[in-house]
Parts: structure tokens; sequence; C-alpha cells
């Protein structure tokens, strides 16, 4: 008998990561503009002196220093290459075969990826008209096969939020045999204060969890590192399936890092939360519909426009994350003519 891969795999959609075009203004990862603060490259220097060994394999000083800033006990926290890697983790650690993960659709697009891989079945529950989760019909959508759902707050690539009151509702009413994983991969860049902290509403709840990166404002993209705070049972679980020694000795020394540096880095989310609400505004005033964004992107719902504004964009040397025949979400910057530039383009495809 010949070799065959699942064929189930066939039908996997790629992951699409964002085009690198030499030269070009790259806002199609959500990726900071800044290198690293000193503190941080020193750390990375430091620990690539010892590469020859092996990282810690439960990632302990990352771990504690993560629970300490967080002020949450050190068995509610793991920490992963990536919190996208975490998520995978959760539903490899909730769900057997065939069983239901739920999203909102459009979503992180790695979810349906992670989920079919683990063997089970995403359900994509429709955006509301306002690009917003639809909560009413995602609690209506749990059955009994329900092991896992994720909300994205705010949400790639839509950049829109849920308020406090809504989700509190919505987990009030998830019956106990659903985790929820709020995804606040985006949570530094948010200023409306009605946009609620997920490791407040998730503590005390026995099937919430909470994951976030180092990616995104902490800026450690390339080293792939995030963490999940989750009750005790589940965090230990999501542990046990993770690959071994998956979170590498640099990535472990740069997140601890980051964390001494959080101050200066927090406040680089400032100016570019400030150049998010310019771009927004520039974009609507030009005739684009642009949904309020809380993330350091923004979306424009171009539907069949799609392709064409995308090489329009490619044209003028700037990469945007085009999802044909929906919409492109653009990275914010914290550099003011990196904005500009996009804006230029979109100034001369709006005619
Ligand atoms: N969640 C969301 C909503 C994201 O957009 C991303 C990054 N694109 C991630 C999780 C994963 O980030 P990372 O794996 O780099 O932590």
């Amino acid at each position: 008998m010949p070799l065959s891969v699942r064929a189930d795999l066939a039908t996997l959609p790629d992951y699409v990561p964002g085009r690198k075009i030499p030269g070009a203004i790259v806002l199609s990862s959500n990726e900071v503009a800044t290198p690293p603060p000193e503190s941080v490259v020193a750390a990375i220097t430091a620990a690539a002196t010892e590469v020859n060994r092996y990282p810690q394999m439960a990632n302990d000083d990352v771990l504690a220093r993560t629970a300490a800033y967080l002020g949450v006990p050190d068995d509610q926290v793991a920490i992963g290459a990536g919190s996208v890697a975490l998520g995978q983790q959760f539903v490899q650690a909730m769900c057997a075969e065939g069983q239901e993960v739920m999203f909102a659709w459009r979503s992180f697009e790695a979810y349906p990826i992670i989920t079919q891989i683990a063997g089970a079945r995403g359900v994509k529950v429709p955006l509301t008209a306002d690009y917003r989760h639809d909560l009413d019909a995602m609690a209506a959508a749990i059955t009994g096969d329900t092991r896992l759902v994720f909300i994205a707050n705010p949400n790639n690539p839509t950049g829109t939020t849920l308020h406090a009151a809504e989700l509190t509702r919505f987990l009030d009413n998830v019956p106990d045999h659903v985790l929820v994983v709020l995804d606040e991969a985006y949570r530094e860049f948010i200023t409306d204060s009605t946009v609620p902290d997920g490791l407040e509403l998730a503590a005390g709840r026995p099937n919430v969890a909470v994951t976030r990166t180092f990616s995104k404002a902490y800026g450690l993209a390339g080293l792939r590192v995030g963490y999940s705070v989750a009750p005790p049972e589940v965090t230990a679980a999501a542990r046990k399936v993770g690959i071994p020694f998956a979170v590498s000795r640099v990535a472990q020394a740069a997140a601890v890092a980051a964390m001494d540096a959080a101050d200066e880095l927090l406040a680089r989310c400032r100016p570019v939360a400030a150049e998010r609400e310019r771009v927004h505004a520039a974009l609507v005033d030009m005739g684009y519909e642009v949904p309020p964004s809380q993330a350091n992107f923004v979306w424009l719902p171009l539907g069949d426009k799609t392709a064409a504004f995308n090489e329009h964009c490619l044209g003028q040397k700037v990469v945007v994350r085009a999802f044909v025949g929906e919409g492109a979400r653009v990275t914010v910057s914290g550099l003011t003519e990196e904005n500009d530039a996009f804006l230029a383009a979109a100034r001369s495809f709006a005619g």
C-alpha cells in the first residue's frame, strides 16, 4: 500500500502570512514598527550565548515572571510558542475527534486551521452587519458537542470589540461543558474603557481562559512567545499537550526582559492608538466604510474591490493583508510616514 497522508488535509486552508516585498512598507501582519528596547536586545544577546543548552522545559522563569506581572497564581499560567500555539493546545486539550470548536467568521484565520488539525469540527458563526461577534447567535449555536468557543477581543481582522456587559452576559449563559477562550492578542492597543479586561471577567469562572501575546505590543513577533491564564485543571491539560521545549531559551529571556520594560513598551502603544483614530477618520473622509477599531489595524470591507485595492497598494509599495472578495486589513504603524503612504494609496484608489 502506498504512503498516504491524512486525506482531510487537502481541505485545510493555508495560513497566508503577510507578503514581504523588498523596500515596501509592510502593513500586513499587525507588527509594531519599532525594534525592541536595548534592554530586551541585551537579554536576547545574553541568551544567545547559551543556546547550546535546551531551554527550561517548564518555562519556569518566564512563567513565574508572567504570573507575578499579572497577579495570578503560577498554576493558572501556561507559556507557549506564540498565543496561537496556546490556542491549538486548548483545542487539543478539550476536543476529541469530531467535537466542535466555535468561532465567529471572519475572525483569526488560524482558528479553523488549528481546529481541523486537532480533528475537531469548526463551527463558524457570521459576524453581525456591523462586523462584531454575534453573541446571541453563538450562544444559540452551542450544542452538546461544543467544547470550545474562541472570542477574539478585539477581533481580527475587523478590529471590533465586545463590551463588558454583553460579554459578561454571554459568559454567564455558556454551559459548563464549554471552555471560552478570550483571545486578547491586541489588548494593549485598546483605549475604550468599556472593553473589559479578560482576566477580570475570567476570574473565578471554571470555564474561561485568556490568551495574550508578546508578539504585538511587546514587539517580539519574531521570537514566538505568548501566555494563557486559565483554571489550574485546564492549564495543566494545555501544558500537557504542548510540544516539549517549544519556547526557545532566547524567547523566554526576551519575554522576561519585555515585562521588565513594560512601561516603555506599553507607552509605545499610545501613539499607535492615536494614529489608528487618525487613519480611521481619514479613510471615512475618503468615503470608505471602516468599522471602529480598538486594535493596531483597520478593516476595509471592500468586497469585490479587495483584489484591485490590494494590487493598487502593492503598486504604491504598501503591503496590506487582503482577504479577496471580503476586505483588506491594514496595520496601523507607529510611524506617521508609513500610515501617510498607505493613506495616499487609499486616496488615489478612491479616485
Ligand atoms: N490571536 C489573534 C487574534 C491574532 O491576530 C494573532 C496574530 N495574528 C494571534 C492570536 C497569534 O499571535 P502569536 O501567535 O504571535 O502570539
